[in-house]
């Protein structure tokens, strides 16, 4: 078993591993290489092996930890809290993990999902250079609603955020449903660390950073995205549109506030 739970560093930020020097008797750590990680990550579609919930952690069950003499990617699968949890209180069989991890259901359903804190009041979009606020389509390209936050259903209701970010080579990276946001099982690598999510299209290559700040918005600190023929590149600061002429505009911390459609590229 890796213990996953998060526990507060003297920064107070958290870590991502309890007690990660700890070691068992054969003097391995819980400390899992990247790579490794990043394996095992691909080879479960990015989502608990059991639920395909997107927010996990790394379960050595063959062998389980204290009887590891190396981390394997082979042996290690990836489970949600909850199914974590019970696996741990022997809710769950080792052989229902073997099997869940031959046929994790991230791979089935094709994607790998969290939900989004809905919002009381519409919430803000920093996408890279520009932010967001009181918009109710904050990108558009050709039409189409990149991101659109609807209001309410019912009265005090959340506000609906949904997105479709796209990736370098115009494929999607990250859908979001209506405060549900899905990540692809076949795509190149996913992590989720605290409340930011990276989508690499390929080694060192990032096509989207977001971060979502509970019950207030959704911050997009790096994109590299194709869509409509507009190349869009962003980081903290700035964000480049490069229309499908060539020609390119650059926006650096720049503000819209109230305007029913922030960015359109027509
Ligand atoms: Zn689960």
């Amino acid at each position: 078993m890796h213990l996953a739970a998060q526990a507060p560093t003297r920064s107070g930020r958290l870590s991502s591993n309890v007690r990660p020097h700890v070691r068992n008797k054969f003097g391995l750590t819980r400390d899992i290489p990247a790579d490794i990680k990043r394996a095992v990550r691909q080879r479960c579609g990015f989502g608990c092996v059991l639920c395909a919930g997107a927010i996990v952690e790394y379960e050595h069950f063959d062998p389980e930890f204290a009887r590891a003499r190396r981390h394997s990617a082979d042996g290690i699968t990836l489970l949600c809290p909850t199914c974590h949890a019970k696996k741990t209180r022997n809710l769950i069989s080792v052989r229902r993990i073997r099997e869940a991890n031959a046929a994790p259901a991230a791979m089935t359903v094709r994607y790998a999902f969290s939900d989004v804190e809905g919002t009381p009041r519409r919430p803000f979009v920093k996408l890279a250079g520009m932010t967001l606020k009181n918009c109710q389509i904050p990108l558009e390209v050709r039409g189409f609603p990149v991101l659109a936050i609807q209001d309410a259903e019912v009265e005090r209701g959340p506000y609906r955020l949904s997105a479709t970010f796209f990736n370098s080579a115009g494929a999607p990276s990250l859908f979001i449903r209506r405060n549900e946001w899905q990540v692809f099982a076949d795509s190149w690598d996913v992590e989720v660390v605290g409340p930011s999510i990276t989508v690499r299209q390929g080694p060192g290559q990032i096509a989207l950073r977001t971060e979502f700040v509970p019950g207030e918005g959704l911050l997009v600190t790096r994109l590299e995205m194709l869509c409509g023929g507009y190349r869009l590149s962003g980081n903290v600061d700035t964000l480049e549109v490069r229309d499908p002429g060539g020609v390119g505009h650059s926006f650096t911390r720049c503000l819209s506030d109230g305007s029913k459609v922030g960015l359109s590229l027509a």
